[in-house]
C-alpha cells in the first residue's frame, strides 16, 4: 500500500479521487484550504491539512505527513469566466501554487507528481477529435496558465528528475455511483448542474449558450467524461511515472451538444428542463471532443461510465439526496 498526498482533495475532482485511491487500501492525506472544496468531501480515515498550497509551513504541515509515493496536485482556479475577469491573479496563482507544491515535492524527496490540465490548452481546436499532436493556443488565461505549469513541471523533470503526469480534463461531469461524493461549486457555472437543478425547480431556467454554432442542432458540443473514470485515470498514471513523464488528453471521445444534454435530464430525471435561447459565451470553443486514444494503448484505461445517460443519472442521484449539496451533508470527522 502507498501513501498519497492530494491537494484540492475537498474539491469535486479530487474528492472522487481519494475515493478511487481509498477504494484501492492506499493511505491518503488531503491538503485544502477549503475555499471551494468541502469538508464533508473528506472522508473519513483521511488526514485533512486545511491550509493554502503557496504556504510553506502548511505545506512543512502536509509533507511532516509523508513520506509520499506521489503528490496529485488538483488546487487550481479553474473557470474560463473568471479567468477572462481576472488574468493576472489566475495565471500567477496557478503556477504559484503548482511550483510551491512541486518544490516541496522534490524537498520532500519524492520524485511523482500528478497535475490536472484542461482541453483549454488547446485554444479552437485544429481538428476533431483532439489528440497531443495538436497545437497548444490557449483563448484564456486559464488555459494558458495551466500551459505554464505544464512548462514549469518540464523543467523540473529536467532539472530535478520529478517525474509528472498532466491530464488535460475535457468536461469533468457526473457523481460517486455509491453516492459519497458530487458536483457542488458556489457559484456553480457547468452546464449537467445547472440543468439538473432547473429541472428539479431549484434556480432558474437554463440559459443556453449560442444557437448559432456550426454543429448538427446549433448548440455547443462538449466531451462529457465521468469523474469517477478521471479519478480512475490517475491511479492508472502513477505506474508510468517509474520510468517517465506523461501528458494525456483525458475524455470520453464522443461529444454532445447542449441540447442533447437536457434531453438526457429530461430522461432521467423525467422532467422538462426549463431553458431560454441566449448568445454564445466568450470564449466558448464550438466543439471540444478529446481523443484519449494514448491514454488508453498505454495504461488501459477506459471509461466505465462513458453513456451520456449513466453520467448524468449518477449526477442526478446525488443532487436529489443533498439538496443543499454539502451544506446539508453531516461533516465527516477528520483522521
Ligand atoms: N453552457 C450553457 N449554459 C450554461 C452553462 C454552459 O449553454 O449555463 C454550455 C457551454 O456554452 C458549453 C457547455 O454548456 O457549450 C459546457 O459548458 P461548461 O461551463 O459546463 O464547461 P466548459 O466546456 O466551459 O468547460
Amino acid at each position: 500500500m502507498g501513501r498519497y498526498l492530494v491537494t484540492g482533495g475537498a474539491g469535486y475532482v479530487g474528492s472522487h479521487t481519494v475515493l478511487a485511491l481509498r477504494d484501492r487500501g492506499e493511505d491518503v492525506v488531503v491538503l485544502d484550504d477549503l475555499s471551494k472544496g468541502h469538508r464533508a468531501a473528506v472522508p473519513q480515515g483521511v488526514a485533512l491539512v486545511s491550509g493554502r498550497c503557496d504556504d510553506r509551513a502548511v505545506l512543512a504541515e502536509a509533507f511532516a505527513r509523508g513520506p509520499f509515493d506521489a503528490v496529485l496536485h488538483f488546487a487550481a482556479l479553474s473557470l474560463v469566466g473568471d479567468s477572462m475577469r481576472e488574468p493576472l491573479r489566475y495565471m500567477a496563482e496557478n503556477l504559484n501554487t503548482l511550483a510551491a507544491v512541486a518544490d516541496a515535492t522534490v524537498k520532500s524527496g519524492c520524485r511523482k507528481l500528478v497535475m490536472s490540465s484542461t482541453a483549454a490548452l488547446f485554444g479552437f481546436p485544429e481538428r476533431i477529435p483532439i489528440d497531443e499532436q495538436q497545437g497548444h493556443a490557449p483563448v484564456s488565461p486559464y488555459g494558458e496558465s495551466k500551459l505554464m505549469c505544464e512548462q514549469a513541471l518540464a523543467w523540473a523533470e529536467r532539472i530535478h528528475g520529478l517525474r509528472y503526469a498532466s491530464l488535460r480534463y475535457f468536461n469533468a461531469a457526473g457523481a460517486d455511483p455509491e453516492g459519497r461524493a458530487g458536483e457542488d461549486h458556489d457559484p456553480e457555472t457547468h452546464l449537467l448542474p445547472l440543468a439538473i437543478d432547473a429541472a428539479l425547480g431549484k434556480r432558474p431556467p437554463l440559459m443556453v449558450f449560442g444557437t448559432d454554432y456550426p454543429t448538427p442542432d446549433g448548440t455547443g458540443v462538449r466531451d462529457y467524461v465521468h469523474v469517477t473514470d478521471l479519478a480512475d485515470a490517475h491511479l492508472r498514471v502513477l505506474p508510468l511515472l517509474d520510468t517517465r513523464s506523461v501528458r494525456y488528453n483525458l475524455g470520453n471521445g464522443t461529444g454532445y451538444s447542449v441540447r442533447e444534454v437536457m434531453q438526457a435530464v429530461e430522461r432521467v430525471g423525467g422532467r422538462p428542463v426549463p431553458h431560454e435561447l441566449g448568445p454564445r459565451r466568450q470564449g466558448d470553443p464550438a466543439v471540444l471532443v478529446a481523443s484519449s486514444a494514448l491514454l488508453r494503448a498505454e495504461t488501459g484505461w477506459t471509461p466505465r461510465f462513458p453513456a451520456l445517460d449513466d453520467i448524468v443519472r449518477t449526477a442526478w442521484d446525488w443532487r436529489v439526496a443533498h439538496p443543499q449539496g454539502y451544506a446539508g451533508a453531516k461533516a465527516l470527522a477528520p483522521a
